[in-house]
Order: structure tokens, then C-alpha cells, then sequence
């Protein structure tokens, strides 16, 4: 869906100095320096997997359940080419084990707004430059970056935090409260009038999967049942696995059709 995006930041950045782009943002919230707005768009997740499994399954493609501990177990007899897709799992993986993935920690609260309260998101970050947070280990504490993402169904996902290496999918109640105050400080009209609280639906917890130098697209070829595999890797793309899913996946289809 189409949203207008406010992007603050705490501090003007160091590399802002005369930005053309200054006047975009005509009203800022208290506590920020700087800011501008601009459309953007919100994808559901669920919506949009659940659009990708429909177009597998509509050209015929099967799917099947299974955990695996080798890469080795999901070669058959038939089988020509295999695309490790696995997340933060490629560190764990028997024939991947790549020690540069690695997680960073991500706890969000889902509130239910009414439907077509609003229409906007907003991201704002403490750090003093213009670089994404999700670059810095912030976590927990006053200070952090702070963001509401408005969904279709009504539903806004308040962050966050960011913690490297972290594997706790426990919900931190803490957390959870002081992100919920961060973001009613920064955008207060995020709360109806008529509402005395935020009506909380759930609160999440996600390891992004990481990986040192960016993500891995690459191929390699493996021999089983007396003949040659294609294997391509396509993982870490730590906190913008959606967005960035389509260029991940035509480039794994490119470096494939050069082999193939
Ligand atoms: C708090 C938070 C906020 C985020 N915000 C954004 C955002 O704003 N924009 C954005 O684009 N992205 C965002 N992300 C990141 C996004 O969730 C990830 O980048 C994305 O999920 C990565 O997708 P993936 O398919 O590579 O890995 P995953 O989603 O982890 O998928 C891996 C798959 O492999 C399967 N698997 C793993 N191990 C095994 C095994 N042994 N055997 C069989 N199957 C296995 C899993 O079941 C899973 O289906 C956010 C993540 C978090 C946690």
C-alpha cells in the first residue's frame, strides 16, 4: 500500500549540512532536529509470501516440510539444482556453515489501529549521520531508533531494536513497553482520541539474518549420484530480506543461467 514515509532524525546529520531536500518536511515532532517526508510503500508480509507460495504453486511447483541438518539431504536422484534459502540457519547447515552469519535480534509490538486511521509510517533514528540504524548495535535503551510501520489491515509495527549476535526469541516486557513509549512520544497521534491505550495484538521477536560483507549470492557446483549439482546461495539479507528480495533473486538467477 501507498504511505507517506517521515523520516526524523534526533540531530541534524554531519553530512546534511545544506541538504536541497531540507523543506520536505514541514512539521517536525519535539525532540527532532530534522526530517522529511516523501511517499513510500508498506508491504504485509504475510501477503506478500503467501502472494510468491500462490504464482509457485499456480506454474506447478510442489512444496514439502522437512528440517534438515545437511544440504546433502535435500539431493535426490533427480535433483539438478538446489537454492539454499535458509537464513540465519546457512551457519548452521552441514556443507554451508558460514561462521559470517550471524544474528541481529529485532523485538516489535503489533497494535491494531481502527481501519483507515492513517496513513503513514515513520523512522527515527538517534545515531548523528545518515546512515541506516540497522548498521548499529542499539538496543533497550532511551535513545534508540524508534519506527511505526502502518500495515493494510490496520495493524502498526512498532520498533525496534538491534542486537547483534543476540539469539533470544523471548519477549522482553521491558522492551516491549519502552518501544511503545517511544513511539507515543514521538508520534503521539498515533493513539486515537477515543482511545485510552494502544489495543496490543501481539509482540514479536526475530533473528535477522546477517551476514559479513552483505548479502551471499553465489554458486558452487557439488557431485551426488554420479553427477554435478548447481548449488546456489542466496542468504543474509539481515533487516531488508523483503525489500531487497527481488534484486537478491534475479541475481541468483542470473549467476545460475552463466553456469547452466
Ligand atoms: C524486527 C525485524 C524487522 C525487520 N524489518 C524489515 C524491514 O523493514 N524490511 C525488510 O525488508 N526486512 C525486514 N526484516 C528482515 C526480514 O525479516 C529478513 O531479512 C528476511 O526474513 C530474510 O529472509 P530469508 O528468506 O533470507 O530468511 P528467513 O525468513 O529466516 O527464512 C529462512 C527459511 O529457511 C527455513 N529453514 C531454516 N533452517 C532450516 C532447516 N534446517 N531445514 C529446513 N528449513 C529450514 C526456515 O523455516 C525459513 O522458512 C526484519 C526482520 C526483523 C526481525
Amino acid at each position: 500500500m501507498i504511505i507517506d514515509e517521515f523520516e526524523y532524525w534526533k540531530k541534524l546529520p554531519h553530512n546534511f549540512s545544506d541538504p536541497w531536500f531540507k523543506t520536505l518536511c514541514p512539521e517536525l515532532p519535539f525532540g527532532v532536529e530534522f526530517g522529511i517526508k516523501y511517499k513510500s510503500f508498506s508491504i504485509n508480509p504475510s501477503t506478500y509470501l503467501n502472494y510468491f507460495l500462490k504464482t509457485f504453486t499456480s506454474l506447478g511447483g510442489t512444496t514439502q516440510r522437512a528440517n534438515l541438518s545437511h544440504l546433502n539431504e535435500c539431493i535426490k536422484s533427480d535433483t539438478d539444482i538446489v537454492v539454499n534459502y535458509l537464513g540465519i540457519h546457512a551457519r548452521t547447515l552441514g556443507c554451508v556453515e558460514d561462521s559470517d552469519v550471524f544474528p541481529a535480534r529485532g523485538q516489535t509490538v503489533i497494535a491494531q489501529l481502527p481501519q483507515s486511521y492513517m496513513n503513514w509510517a515513520f523512522f527515527k533514528r538517534v545515531l548523528p549521520n545518515c546512515a541506516y540504524f540497522l548498521m548499529h548495535n542499539v538496543k533497550g535503551a532511551d535513545g534508540e531508533s524508534t519506527f511505526a510501520i502502518l500495515r493494510d489491515n490496520g495493524e502498526v509495527t512498532l520498533g525496534g531494536t538491534y542486537e547483534e549476535d543476540n539469539y533470544s526469541t523471548d519477549v522482553d516486557y521491558d522492551t516491549a513497553a519502552a518501544i511503545i513509549q517511544r513511539c507515543l512520544a514521538t508520534r503521539p497521534d498515533l493513539l486515537p482520541k477515543d482511545q485510552p491505550n494502544l489495543i496490543i495484538k501481539m509482540h514479536g521477536v526475530g533473528l535477522r539474518p546477517c551476514h559479513k560483507g552483505g548479502v551471499r549470492v553465489e554458486t558452487e557446483l557439488t557431485e551426488k549420484f554420479g553427477k554435478k549439482i548447481l548449488i546456489c546461495h542466496n542468504y543474509g539479507h539481515g533487516g531488508s530480506g523483503y525489500e531487497s528480495s527481488y534484486g537478491t533473486a534475479q541475481s541468483a538467477l542470473k549467476i545460475m543461467k552463466e553456469i547452466l
